[in-house]
């Protein structure tokens, strides 16, 4: 028998295409808004569902980007193992069992404590290594990250102690979406401040997310760690330019007329209220397509809106085109554009009541990407 060979978008009936260009061109105009300082193209939860190595792959070429951010030891090790040769900078909290991987794969990590330090320290020590590590100050966020008065002694057990090469201090933004936060302007005001104080050369400090890129210059700093502006997204009143690469595609599956009256899908959701055409769509919550949008969220078919009849179930969902003409195999559009109509993520998320990152970490892996250069 031979391999198994991957599943290609022409086997599959439902395909994301993701332009790699775009993706480039979103990293140039952060570039070009950031100026001169570091970019860390974060890629964690496989690059906002992007897929994380021919994102890598793609960032590293652009030669746009300085620093790789992930969330997870186990995400900087798959970027190592795909050839991937930039700083990766792991952002949660590590474990002391990581210490071997993290070394071996030349990986930078987070230190929030001295406990953790202090534990870090003694694993190092016994492979007689030097840990590349950022200090995180909690400068309000609550989440993980030292206090900065705790800071002063973080900072002066890491640069004695022979396990550590401190190469960062950084913190995260709480509310940095929207222009002229208190809170944001107190955050950077705390980084700044502790910057100031410490005084050491050659430290990266760093602060900004996406919000802070668009919204508050202060807080750039040394380097910027962008994660959704990467992937083309951005927030009402921020700089221009950015276009989102991912989209969404499908092939419809089925046809049927169904007669006036009819309940359609699980629980009969949805009626119809004449005779009807209902076109069924190969893609459902088992892909990642939200449950939530049964019955509200609608799809590109022909150029023309349809909303979704009835419930999403696992593997696919239906639309009613009333008396408009449609046929098995005409591709329908989930996410993106199809002539002069979209279907945007914030439109997706706003229908959600949540935010377009976690519409994006929904999709999962049994739908083939497509990766596009143009
Ligand atoms: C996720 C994350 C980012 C990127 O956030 P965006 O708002 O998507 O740009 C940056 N820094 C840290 C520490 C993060 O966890």
């Amino acid at each position: 028998m031979s391999a198994p060979r991957p599943i290609t978008p022409d086997k599959h009936p439902a395909w994301f295409e993701i332009d790699l260009s775009c993706f480039s061109g979103n990293l140039a105009r952060i570039r070009k808004h950031v100026g001169r300082r570091l970019i860390c193209c974060v890629l964690k939860a496989n690059a906002y569902g992007h897929g994380l190595i021919p994102i890598a792959k793609a960032a590293e070429a652009s030669g746009q980007v300085d620093f790789f951010g992930v969330a997870h030891l186990s995400e900087a090790i798959a970027l190592r193992n795909a050839g991937i040769l930039l700083p990766i900078l792991v952002l949660g909290a590590i474990h002391e069992d990581q210490i071997e991987d993290l070394i071996r794969y030349r990986v930078e990590f987070t230190i929030s404590s001295l406990y953790k330090a202090r534990l870090v320290a003694e694993r190092a020590e016994r492979v007689g290594a030097r840990c590349l590590v950022h200090v995180e100050v909690d400068t309000g966020m609550r989440r993980t990250g030292v206090r900065p008065e705790s800071a002063f002694a973080l900072i002066d057990y890491l640069l004695s102690s022979p396990c550590f090469s401190l190469r960062g201090v950084y913190s995260h933004l709480a509310m940095s979406e929207t222009p002229g936060d208190e809170t944001t302007l107190r955050q950077i005001e705390s980084l700044v401040r502790l910057k100031e104080k410490i005084s050491l050369l050659g430290l990266l400090w760093h602060l900004a997310n996406s919000g802070g890129i668009a919204f508050y210059p202060d807080s750039w700093l040394d380097m910027v760690r962008p994660g959704l502006l990467c992937y083309g997204l951005s927030f009402p009143g921020a700089f221009p330019g950015l276009q989102p690469c991912l989209e969404l595609k499908a092939k419809i599956s089925y046809f049927k007329v169904v007669a006036a009256g009819e309940g359609i899908s699980y629980g009969h959701l949805y009626r119809t209220e004449k005779q009807a055409r209902i076109v069924t769509i190969p893609v459902g919550y088992g892909d990642g397509y939200r449950r939530d949008f049964s019955n509200r969220m609608h799809v590109l078919l022909r150029g023309k809106n349809y909303r979704i009849a009835g419930a999403v179930c696992m593997d696919q969902f239906m639309i009613d085109i009333g008396s408009d003409e449609a046929f098995v195999g005409d591709e329908v559009v989930l996410l993106g554009r199809q002539g002069n109509v979209s279907i945007t993520l914030d439109e997706m998320a706003a229908l959600s009541g949540t935010d377009p990152r976690e519409i994006l970490c929904h999709f999962n892996e049994r739908i083939p990407r497509l990766y596009l250069k143009k």
